[in-house]
């Protein structure tokens, strides 16, 4: 359906990004993200950085996705997203934010699935939201915590979400 719906260009935001080939209306599923291959993280943690050419994202606590050449692999990150995380039936998948026009480039946020304390990249999406700087979850400030937690990966809501707790005697 991703080949249909979606096409890869060169993109302004970096590299070569993926685009809505279709209209999608706020709240449509634009991609499920599931293909991949399972990578722990002491096998991340063993990774050298200097020679590493793929692409790889957290999906959980101590577990990383590792791109095999499926389309979402291909899809920039945007401190003004247009795509966000949910959960269905079908798995993770990135839904439309708001409707989305042919030829508009798919963005999701990077912070809404990585959480290292460490991580920490320039940014030049050019939105007005842009601070410049990409940071991990934990490292979010809080406007930006309450905006992104609704769109962000299940463990992020386990780890960073309100929790009922039950109210002490
Ligand atoms: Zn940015």
């Amino acid at each position: 359906m991703s080949g249909e719906t979606l096409m890869r260009a060169p993109s302004r935001v970096a590299g070569e990004g993926v685009f809505a080939r279709v209209r999608f209306a706020r709240g449509e599923q634009v991609v499920t993200v599931d293909s991949g291959r399972r990578v722990s993280r002491a096998e991340y943690e063993r990774i050298d950085w200097s020679c590493y050419t793929g692409r790889i994202m957290q999906v959980d606590d101590d577990w990383f996705l590792e791109g095999i050449g499926a389309i979402e692999d291909f899809i920039n990150h945007g401190c003004d997203p247009n795509v966000g995380f949910t959960v269905g039936a079908g798995g993770v998948a990135l839904c439309a934010l708001r409707n989305i026009e042919p030829g508009e480039e798919i963005l999701f946020h990077y912070s809404t699935c990585e959480d290292h304390a460490d991580w920490r990249q320039p940014c030049g999406c050019g939105s007005a939201r842009c601070p410049g700087v990409l940071v991990g979850f934990r490292d979010l400030g809080p406007t930006d915590r309450v905006r992104l937690l609704p769109i962000s990966l299940p463990y992020l809501r386990r780890r960073y979400g309100f929790r009922s707790e039950p109210i002490s005697p």
